[in-house]
C-alpha cells in the first residue's frame, strides 16, 4: 500500500516534471528572441557611447593641433603610428597612440559586436581587436604610405572638410580576406575593391545590419545596410568623394 502511494507519487511528481520543463522551454522559445534583442540594443548602444568618445577626444587632439586631424597612419623611425595606437615590434601599444591622451581607456576602441578571426594574419599577433576604421583617404591620411594617391598626404585641417556634418570620420568596419574577417581596424579608405574577394577595409554592418558613424562635426549615426545600387561608396561606407572633399 504505502508502497503504490510512493509510485503514484513519482509518477505525479516526473509528468509535473515534465510540464515544468515543457512551460519553461515555451518561456525560453518567448524570451530569448526578446533578450538576444536586448544584448544586441546594448551592444550598439555601447557602440555609440565608444564613437562619441572617440570622436570627442579626436576635437581635443584637433584643437591642440593647429586643427589637424591625427594621421591615419604614419611611420617615425621604428615606431608606426595607427590613429587608435602605436605599433613597434609588431605589438600594439594603445596608451601611445595619438588620441588616447584624451581618453580614460582605451576600452573606446573596442566594438562589442566584433569578432574577428584573429588567427589571420596580419593582426593576429595583437591579441586583442578593435572594430573601427578611420576614413584615411578624406580625413586622416597617410603620410608614410608608399601608395601614389591621395593617400601620401598628411591629415586634413578640420576647416579644410567642406561638410564635415556628411563626412564619415570613424565607423564600425572589417577587412574581409576571403571568407575571413581578419582584422578588427583600418586605416585606409580605399574606393577601389576587388570583387568576390574583398580587400578593401569597409563598413561592417553588425548591428543588426546597422553600422555606427562618428562624423566630423561631432555627431553619431547608426546607418542601414544599404542596397546594392549605391554600390562603391556606401560598400566602403564613406559618404562620396564630393561630400567630404577637402578644400
Ligand atoms: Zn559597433
Amino acid at each position: 500500500m504505502t508502497t503504490g502511494i510512493k509510485n503514484r507519487s513519482l509518477r505525479f511528481t516526473l509528468i509535473e516534471l515534465l510540464i515544468v520543463v515543457f512551460i519553461i522551454g515555451i518561456l525560453a522559445g518567448i524570451l530569448l528572441p526578446a533578450l538576444i534583442k536586448a544584448r544586441e540594443r546594448g551592444r550598439r548602444a555601447a557602440c555609440i557611447n565608444n564613437l562619441k568618445q572617440i570622436g570627442l577626444a579626436t576635437r581635443q587632439y584637433i584643437m591642440d593641433s593647429n586643427e589637424y586631424f591625427p594621421d591615419a597612419y604614419n611611420k617615425v623611425g621604428s615606431k608606426e603610428y595607427f590613429w587608435c595606437f602605436m605599433e613597434e615590434g609588431g605589438n600594439p601599444y594603445f596608451e601611445q597612440g595619438p588620441i588616447y591622451q584624451y581618453l580614460s581607456t582605451s576600452k573606446v576602441f573596442e566594438c562589442l559586436e566584433f569578432s574577428a578571426d584573429t588567427s589571420v594574419q596580419p593582426y593576429k599577433s595583437y591579441g586583442r581587436v578593435c572594430g573601427y576604421g578611420m576614413n584615411a583617404e578624406y580625413v586622416g591620411g597617410s603620410p608614410a604610405s608608399t601608395e601614389t594617391d591621395i593617400l601620401n598626404s598628411g591629415s586634413v585641417k578640420a576647416p579644410q572638410l567642406k561638410k564635415p556634418s556628411s563626412t564619415i570620420v570613424y565607423m564600425d568596419s572589417a577587412q574581409i580576406q576571403g571568407s575571413n574577417i581578419s582584422e578588427g581596424f583600418f586605416f585606409y579608405s580605399r574606393f577601389n575593391y576587388v570583387s568576390g574577394g574583398e580587400q578593401s577595409a569597409m563598413a561592417n554592418y553588425r548591428h543588426s545590419g546597422l553600422a555606427v558613424a562618428a562624423f566630423a562635426d561631432g555627431h553619431c549615426e547608426e546607418s542601414t545596410k544599404p542596397d546594392a545600387v549605391k554600390d562603391v561608396q556606401h560598400r566602403i561606407g564613406w559618404p562620396t568623394r564630393e561630400s567630404c572633399a577637402r578644400e
